[in-house]
Order: structure tokens, then C-alpha cells, then sequence
């Protein structure tokens, strides 16, 4: 089996070359841009995005509020075992344990609330929506986030399924020839080789929407980076970092090298961005760019994996990749129905 680095798995651009300005590929004029309310966004376009897209924007479409349909959506995501990047059947930590991120901010109330490191729930933003609305504090972390997840009646459950498991033992004897892990070292080379990449997952949810009062609301929810330390939080709970939420402007929220997203308060820079008149689709890309310009001066060919995602309390919507080829798409849904819409990437690989 081939040995990726995360560090290389993340850091797409090693042999591609310098990056390039802003691509204009998929602009507004091409993608469109639903600007009616209310609307949803889910950055999952999967079966199971769709379905989550849709009873969000069931419950928006008959009156509800933001607050319960970015929830229940996100709750669909989270439920689905067979996605290993958010909830139920994400990939583990580097032990084997699934440790959940999520938040969740709402613009009306200006209230938020976050979980880090949660294991045994499967639906982590329902968790941070009670720390944001039964507490007096944001953020809850660990083994006393569960006992307080328990007291609030959520159920503990495994959330190590299947095909999460053996991704894991997979990972574990192949990440590493230093180990004792893997076949006796006197029959390892009468084994056939098994040349393949080990697949690391990203994938985290991100779900904003605006309601018909044009109450802004969003929430980000994550299993985080494959095989991390355990312990490791990543930006998904972390305010201002994987989500951010202002009633006066929108909701930007982030998935990807986590670490990026906290040092450059990413979701907070797009939110500002856009109170200053950017774009949804503007502000992400300047949020690309605020971390590649750091970067300049420490390793110029450094391009982080990330995926950024704006909406703007007009209901225009935007999504930018760092790096790639393939321009990314989120699901979007409106009075006009369900869409898969497609953002820019800010460093295209030529
Ligand atoms: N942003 C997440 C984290 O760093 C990972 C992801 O989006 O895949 O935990």
C-alpha cells in the first residue's frame, strides 16, 4: 500500500506550481445565484445532502424558523453511517475513537453554542444547540460534554461502524513501517503488495439558512481529520473559525485543514468581508487568499485543502475551493427548487 502524508494529502499543490490569481471559471453570470428567501445551503451533494437539503427547506417553506431546519438537516447528515466524515461512521481518531466537532450560531438571538471531542452521540449539533440555548456558555468539550449530553437525555451509542473500523486497521497497518503493526516482518515481503493510497476523508457539513423573518442561522458539524490526535479539536466548534453567523450580514462557515480555518478566523474574515460589500462568493475567495498570503512568506507553495461557503442575508450564496481542478458545488434550495451550485476555485492548477 502506498504511504500518503495528511501534510500531502492537504497540501495539494507540491508539484503544480506557483498559484495563480483568482479563477473567474464559474462565475455568478455562468452558476447563477438564487437570491430569494428563505433559502438553504448544504455543503454535502450527496443522496443523503439532497435529502437533508430538502427537509430543511420543508420546514423553512412552511414558516419555520432557520434555527430548526439547519438543525434538522444537519441531524440527516450526522444519522447517516454510511458518510465517514460527519457523525455516525466518521473515520477515528489515531486510536481508533470517533470524536465529534459541531456548532451552531444563531444571528436573531446572537447566541452560540459549541461541542469538541464528543464521543458516543450521534448528532453532535443538537448537543451544541442546547449548550447555546440552556447555558450561559459557548463551548463544551470532552468526556464533560457527554455527561452533559446525557443529562439532556441523548443517548450513548458506538459510532465506530464497519467500514469506519477496517478504514482504521487499514490506516494503522500501513501509515507507518515503524511500527510493530502489520505482518511479522519475516513474511512481508513473500505478501503481495497492495499499492494503494490510504484514503484520508474530509467531508465535514456545513448548513446556513435564512428564513422568511431573514433570521440567518448555520451550523458546522464534523468527525474532523482522519486519524487525528486524539484530543485534537479542529475549527468546526470553534467560533469565528469553522462558522460564523451575523443577522445584519449572513453566515460563512468553513471544511478542510482546520488549522488554517482557526489561525485566519476564516468564517468570521468572510462575514466581515461581506459587511463591507463583498459578494458571498467574493468574501470566500479573499478568505482563500488571506491564508495563501501568509503562506507566501514561509512556503510559497503551500496551498492548504479548504472549501469556503457564504450566504448573505439577501440569499445570494457563494463556495470557493484553495486548490484543484474540479470547481466545487454545494446544495442550494430555494422557492425555485433544489440546485447544485458551483463556486471558483481561488488557485486552479493550470
Ligand atoms: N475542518 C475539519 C477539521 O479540521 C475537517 C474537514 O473539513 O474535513 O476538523
Amino acid at each position: 500500500m502506498k504511504k500518503i502524508s495528511r501534510r500531502n494529502f492537504f497540501n495539494t499543490s507540491l508539484s503544480l506550481g506557483a498559484g495563480a490569481m483568482i479563477s473567474r471559471a464559474f462565475s455568478f453570470a455562468q452558476t447563477g445565484n438564487p437570491s430569494s428567501l428563505p433559502v438553504i445551503l448544504v455543503a454535502h451533494t450527496n443522496e443523503t445532502g439532497i435529502k437533508a437539503t430538502e427537509a430543511g427547506w420543508d420546514i423553512l417553506s412552511s414558516g419555520g424558523s432557520a434555527l430548526d431546519a439547519v438543525e434538522k438537516a444537519a441531524n440527516i447528515i450526522e444519522l447517516d453511517g454510511e458518510g465517514t466524515s460527519v457523525g455516525y461512521g466518521g473515520i477515528p481518531n489515531e486510536h481508533g475513537v470517533v470524536q465529534l466537532d459541531a456548532s451552531i450560531m444563531d444571528g436573531k438571538t446572537y447566541s452560540a453554542g459549541s461541542v469538541g471531542c464528543l464521543e458516543n452521540i450521534k448528532t453532535p449539533c443538537s448537543v451544541a444547540r442546547i449548550v447555546m440555548e440552556r447555558t450561559d456558555h459557548v463551548m463544551l468539550v470532552g468526556k464533560d460534554a457527554l455527561e452533559f449530553a446525557k443529562k439532556w437525555g441523548f443517548k450513548e451509542e458506538d459510532l465506530l461502524t464497519e467500514k469506519a473500523r477496517k478504514r482504521w486497521l487499514e490506516w494503522k497497518e500501513n501509515h507507518s513501517d515503524r511500527d510493530d503493526w502489520g505482518p511479522p516482518e519475516h513474511l512481508k515481503d513473500l505478501q503481495p503488495s497492495d499499492e494503494k493510497d490510504i484514503e484520508y476523508t474530509t467531508g465535514t457539513t456545513n448548513v446556513l439558512a435564512v428564513d422568511k423573518n431573514g433570521d440567518v442561522v448555520g451550523i458546522t458539524t464534523t468527525s474532523g481529520l482522519s486519524y487525528k490526535i486524539p484530543g485534537r479539536v479542529g475549527d468546526s466548534p470553534i467560533i469565528g473559525a469553522g462558522l460564523y453567523v451575523d443577522n445584519e450580514v449572513g453566515a460563512a462557515a468553513a471544511t478542510g485543514r482546520g488549522e488554517d480555518v482557526i489561525k485566519s478566523c476564516s468564517s468570521f474574515y468572510m462575514v466581515m468581508r461581506m459587511k463591507e460589500g463583498r459578494t458571498p462568493q467574493q468574501a470566500c475567495e479573499d478568505a482563500m487568499k488571506l491564508i495563501v498570503d501568509k503562506y507566501k512568506k514561509v512556503n510559497p507553495k503551500f496551498f492548504p485543502g479548504e472549501t469556503f461557503r457564504a450566504i448573505n442575508k439577501q440569499g445570494e450564496v457563494g463556495i470557493c475551493n484553495m486548490r484543484g481542478r474540479r470547481a466545487p458545488s454545494m446544495s442550494v434550495m430555494n422557492v425555485s427548487g433544489y440546485r447544485r451550485h458551483q463556486g471558483t476555485i481561488a488557485f486552479p492548477v493550470e
